[in-house]
C-alpha cells in the first residue's frame, strides 16, 4: 500500500521551485515579499468543490457517491483538467493532480490554468445505464462552476470521450435552463466546456494519440540538446516501457516508427522482454485477444515465443536501456529501486511517477529525468486545441493538430532545457520555475 501523499510531493516540487526563484529575484533586486506572497496563494487551490451524486441503480436502490472537483489556479485561463473514477480517489489526491495541471498547462504556454476532478468509485462494479446516470449526476452537481471560459474538463483514469460526451449533454441542458435567448452559435460553443470527446461530438483529430505522440517530440528535443551536450548516447537507442494502455501503447508505436528498438513493455498483469525489439500492433493485438501481455512476445511480423522472456515490473525498471518510460501509475521510482536503475534518460510519461527521494538520488547518479508536467503535456495541448476548435466552430486536420503539437512541444522543452542550464538545476525543477514564472507574471 502506497503511503506517499501526493500533495506533500506536490508541495516539495513547489518549495524547490521557489528556492531556485528566490536566488534569481535577488539578483535582479525584486521584492521577495510580494513573491512569497504569491506562493502562499499557490499553496491551496482557490476552490474545492465536493459534491454528493444520488445514483438510481438498476435494481432500485439508490446509492450515494461523492465526487470532487478542485479548481487551483486560473491566473492564465479557465480551470483544466480530467476528471478520475477509481475507488481511491480522494481530495489530497485530486489537490495534487490539479496542482499539476495548472503547472503543465503554464509550461505548455496554453492559456488555461489548473483544475482536476474526480469520483470515487470502482466503474467496473456499475452496468452501462449506471455510469451513464452518476456521469451525468456528477455533470449536474458541478455545472454551476464550469463552462467554457469558467473550467474546462476532460477524461482521465477510467474515464473516456463516451462519458465525456454524456457530460457534456448533460451540461447543456442544464445551462439551458438557466437562459433565454440562446443562438444555436452559442449553444454549439458551449461543447467546448469538455475536452477529450469523441470526433462526432465535436472532439478533436488526434487528440487519442497526442499525449504519446507529444511524448516522443519531447524525447526527441531533449536527446538532441543531450547529444550535442556530452555525446553519451548512440543511435538506435533501447527503450524499456512501463504500461501498456493509451500512453504506453501510443508511445511504443511513435517509437518504433522513430527508429527506437523497444525491448520491453509490461501491464499491470506482468511484462515481456524482446531483446530484438516488440512489434506495437501485434502486441495489441496479442493483449487484446489474451486480456493481458505476460505470455507474448511478438516480434517481426510474428507472435514468436523463441525471441523474448517475461519479465517482473520491477526487473523491467532495472534493464539495461538506454531510455525508461513509466507510463502507467504514480511512485514506482522509489529510493529503493532509484539506485539500481541502468537508464541514462527517464521520460515520465505518466503523472507523479517517481517519488521526490528517488528523484534526488537520479540526480545525484547524472540520470537525466523529464519530468511529467513536460513530457505528458502533449494531452492537454490538443485538448487545448480541441477547446480552441469548438469555440471558432472550427474543426482541424490530424496533420494541422500534430504541426501545431510539434511546435509547442519543442518551445516547452526548449525554454525547460535553457533554464536548466542557466539555473543550473534539474529539468524538473526548471520546469517548474518556467511554469510558476509564468502563472506569477499573469497574477499580477
Ligand atoms: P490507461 O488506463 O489507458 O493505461 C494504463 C496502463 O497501465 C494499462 O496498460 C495498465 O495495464 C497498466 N498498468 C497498471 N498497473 C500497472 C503496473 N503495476 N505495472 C505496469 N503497468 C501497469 O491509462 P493512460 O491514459 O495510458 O494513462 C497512463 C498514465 O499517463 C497515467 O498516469 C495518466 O495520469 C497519465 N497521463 C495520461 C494522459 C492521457 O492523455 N491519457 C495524459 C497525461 C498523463
Amino acid at each position: 500500500m502506497n503511503t506517499i501523499n501526493p500533495f506533500e510531493s506536490a508541495m516539495t516540487q513547489l518549495q524547490n521551485a521557489y528556492s531556485i526563484l528566490q536566488k534569481a529575484e535577488s539578483k535582479e533586486q525584486r521584492a521577495k515579499r510580494e513573491l512569497k506572497n504569491k506562493i502562499e496563494i499557490l499553496k491551496s487551490p482557490q476552490r474545492e468543490v465536493h459534491v454528493n451524486i444520488p445514483v438510481r441503480m438498476d435494481d432500485g436502490r439508490m446509492r450515494f457517491f461523492q465526487g470532487y472537483r478542485v479548481q487551483y489556479n486560473n491566473a492564465r485561463g479557465p480551470y483544466k483538467g480530467g476528471i478520475r473514477y477509481h475507488h481511491n480517489v480522494n481530495l489530497s489526491e485530486v489537490k495534487a493532480l490539479a496542482f499539476w495541471m495548472a503547472m503543465k498547462c503554464a509550461v505548455a504556454d496554453l492559456p488555461l490554468g489548473g483544475g482536476k476532478g474526480g469520483i470515487v468509485v470502482d466503474p467496473k462494479t456499475l452496468s452501462q445505464k449506471e455510469l451513464e446516470r452518476l456521469s451525468r449526476g456528477y455533470a449536474r452537481a458541478i455545472a454551476d462552476c464550469i463552462g467554457p471560459d469558467k473550467d474546462v474538463p476532460a477524461p482521465d483514469v477510467n474515464t473516456n470521450g463516451v462519458i465525456m460526451g454524456w457530460m457534456t449533454d448533460e451540461f447543456i441542458k442544464a445551462s439551458m435552463r438557466q437562459r433565454v435567448n440562446v443562438s444555436a452559435k452559442e449553444k454549439e460553443a458551449l461543447r467546448a466546456t469538455f475536452t477529450g470527446k469523441a470526433i462526432a461530438d465535436g472532439g478533436s483529430e488526434g487528440r487519442e494519440e497526442a499525449t504519446g505522440l507529444g511524448g516522443l517530440f519531447v524525447l526527441q528535443a531533449i536527446l538532441k540538446k543531450l547529444k550535442a551536450d556530452s555525446g553519451k548516447l548512440k543511435a538506435n537507442l533501447t527503450v524499456a516501457v512501463m504500461g501498456f494502455g493509451n500512453v504506453g501503447y501510443n508511445m511504443v508505436k511513435f517509437l518504433v516508427n522513430a527508429g527506437f528498438v523497444v525491448i520491453a513493455v509490461s501491464d499491470s498483469k506482468g511484462g515481456i522482454h524482446v531483446p530484438s525489439g516488440v512489434n506495437p500492433l501485434l502486441t495489441l493485438a496479442c493483449k487484446k485477444k489474451n486480456g493481458y501481455l505476460a505470455g507474448c512476445y511478438c516480434s517481426g511480423s510474428v507472435c514468436d515465443l523463441s525471441k523474448g522472456r517475461p519479465i517482473s515490473q520491477e526487473a523491467l525498471l532495472e534493464l539495461p536501456v538506454d531510455i525508461l518510460i513509466p507510463a502507467a501509475l504514480e511512485n514506482v521510482i522509489t529510493k529503493q529501486n532509484a539506485p539500481k536503475i541502468k537508464a541514462k534518460v527517464i521520460l515520465e510519461m505518466a503523472n507523479g511517477p517517481t517519488t521526490p527521494e528517488a528523484d534526488e538520488i537520479l540526480v545525484k547518479r547524472g540520470i537525466t529525468v523529464v519530468p511529467d508536467i513536460l513530457a505528458n503535456s502533449g494531452g492537454v495541448t490538443v485538448s487545448a486545441f480541441e477547446w480552441e476548435q469548438n469555440l471558432k466552430g472550427e474543426h482541424w486536420t490530424k496533420d494541422q493538430v500534430n504541426k501545431k503539437l510539434k511546435k509547442k512541444m519543442q518551445l516547452a522543452s526548449d525554454a525547460v532545457w535553457d533554464a536548466s542550464q542557466s539555473l543550473s538545476t534539474s529539468l524538473r525543477t526548471a520546469a517548474f520555475v518556467v511554469a510558476l514564472g509564468r502563472i506569477l507574471k499573469a497574477m499580477k
